[in-house]
């Protein structure tokens, strides 16, 4: 059951992100019992499993030096019911393959991850993911159901809205007061055990959600689906200076849109058809009829007339595709980026409360030239998310550490704004060691007693969320003289996987 050959090890070494970190062994269960198998055999033999679905998570959650667990094939199992709006979907079902066969329905899973290609159910729920439409519809977790996952026990268990926690993780009164006061208030966070969840609707199911297989192994996830709006329009709208842009935010959040996305200039200067504006923002409007899509795409470019300096409108699906092409245009322009500049994720995924937009944008640029590291900014305005882009060249000597400063100077920036370091990617290794800072001391000792109940013997993903007693963020890097050795053909095949955001690709390909 356990594959060793080394270019099976290696073919599993790195995920999207900045790691490679050859794990001992990969496992590829082709059903839950085989699941039950392997974490009754981890638990005697204390073996580390690394839950993985397609790999294309950010912050490493995906990759270790224990046995990967590639929960990407073999639970594919869909079945859609339209009368309950419900879909039933294995671990290895991708959003796109659930909203496909939720679509002939009329329903869809409104949270829209720009990977919904290949991310599968598995990650999405693990990594509470998100998309654009995330500023109307929230993120996955208010559309998961129920989940049947593997505990560390090897037991198979239901975990089902408002079915409790079965007194397995209780909060105190005292616990309660320190969770209210410590959350940070921002509109997204995937960012540690979501215990102010926990302690709304005592649902177990929400420590799960978002907690990056570190808690139990996620076999099949119930969706709740939403009907598929009848209108949509939108509008790019551009703007002369980030302040304008700011302000302009919060009018448009009021006009209830289902997408407010940001290019910023540092990503804008790399589309050629882009207007020569500071920062852009796309946004969408849903609504059940188009005659009403059409009416509040009007009232957003009315009261904003005094400040955008660029405003383009779209009146149908079409049209809004074409408007938004531009943003499509962001990966092959990144693709295009000479090889020796590299484009990490370190700093990808900070979210900050609304009215902190705009200086967030500038910090970042600003520490950005600082540490000479160019980046490209961009994302979800509307939930004051934004994702970048550390774009180093990697044959300048001392680069590696300019991106640890880079790091570590953004999170400053965040917990000085009252953000959060992650959005919607997750904690994984990189980020494992801040969340302290963003929580205090406390928080923190509830996450370790919330993986005490749950994984006692620590062996789903140690050093995820919790971090490892060596936790180091910006080691074990994929590029550079230090990268781990594997064979030169698999290390190509994996860079050709990172560029084409190929991540669907079965891994055992990668080895032929
Ligand atoms: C080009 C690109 C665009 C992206 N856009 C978005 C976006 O718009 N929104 C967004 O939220 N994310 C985005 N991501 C990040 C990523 O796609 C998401 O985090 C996604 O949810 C990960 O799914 P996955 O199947 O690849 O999981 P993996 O990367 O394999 O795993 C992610 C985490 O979930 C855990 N996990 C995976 N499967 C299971 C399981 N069955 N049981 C328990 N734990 C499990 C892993 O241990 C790991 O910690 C993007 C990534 C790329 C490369």
């Amino acid at each position: 059951m356990l594959l060793t050959d080394p270019r099976v090890r290696a073919a599993y070494a790195e995920g999207a992100g900045i790691y490679r970190i050859i794990p001992s062994a990969v496992a590829i269960p082709k059903s839950t019992d085989e699941v039950v198998q392997l974490v009754r055999q981890a638990a005697e033999s204390r073996l580390a499993l690394i839950p993985r679905g397609a790999g294309s998570g950010m912050p490493g959650g995906n990759v270790g030096a224990g046995v990967i667990v590639d929960m990407s094939a073999g639970f594919s199992k869909l079945s859609i019911d339209g009368s309950r709006r419900v879909a039933r979907a294995g671990a290895s079902v991708t959003w796109a393959a659930v909203n496909d066969a939720a679509k002939p329905h009329g329903l869809r899973l409104p949270p829209d991850p720009s990977s919904g290609a290949f991310a599968t159910s598995g990650g999405m729920v693990s990594t509470n993911a998100a998309g654009p439409r995330s500023v109307r519809y929230g993120s996955v977790r208010k559309w998961v159901e129920a989940l049947e996952i593997v505990a560390a026990d090897g037991s198979i268990r239901m975990l089902e809205s408002g079915a409790g926690s079965r007194g397995r993780f209780t909060l105190t009164p005292d616990s309660r007061l320190l969770i209210s006061s410590s959350y940070p208030k921002t509109r997204k966070n995937s960012s540690g055990y979501a215990l102010n969840h926990f302690a709304e609707s005592g649902d177990e199911l929400d420590l799960f959600i978002g907690a990056e297989g570190t808690l139990g192994i996620v076999t099949e996830v119930d969706w709740r689906l939403d009907t598929i709006p009848a209108g949509v329009a939108g509008a790019a709208l551009g703007f002369a200076d980030l302040d304008s842009m700011t302000e302009a935010v919060p009018y448009l959040i009021s006009l209830k849109p289902s997408a407010v996305e940001l290019l910023d200039e540092t990503l804008l200067r790399l589309l050629p058809e882009a207007p020569k504006v500071a920062c852009l923002l796309l946004v969408e409007f849903e609504r059940e009829s188009a005659v009403a899509a059409r009416g509040v795409v009007g009232d957003a470019v009315r009261g904003l007339k005094h400040s955008a300096v660029h405003v383009e409108t779209a009146v149908s699906r079409a049209g809004l595709e074409q408007l938004w092409n531009i943003r499509r245009q962001a990966s092959p322009a990144l693709a295009r980026l000479p090889p020796t500049q590299r484009s990490l994720q370190v700093i990808e995924d900070g979210c900050v409360p609304l009215d902190a937009l705009g200086a967030y944008v500038a910090g970042l640029r600003e520490s950005a030239t600082q540490r000479g590291i160019p980046v490209v900014i961009f994302g979800h305005a509307g939930d004051g998310h934004v994702h970048v882009n550390a774009l180093p060249d990697v044959t300048r000597a001392g680069w590696h550490e300019s991106l640890r400063g880079l790091f570590n100077d953004v999170t400053d920036l965040l917990a000085r704004l009252g953000g959060v370091p992650a959005g919607e990617h997750g904690v994984g290794r990189l980020r494992a060691g801040v969340l302290e800072r963003f929580y205090g001391k406390d928080i923190v000792e509830l996450f370790r007693a919330v993986k005490r109940a749950y994984d006692p013997l620590s062996i789903l993903n140690p050093g995820v969320i919790i971090p490892a007693n060596d936790w180091s963020p910006v080691a074990a890097l994929k590029v550079g003289a230090d990268a781990a050795a594997i064979p030169d053909d698999i290390a190509g095949k994996l860079r050709d996987v990172e560029r084409s955001a190929a991540w669907a690709t079965p891994k055992l390909e990668l080895t032929r």
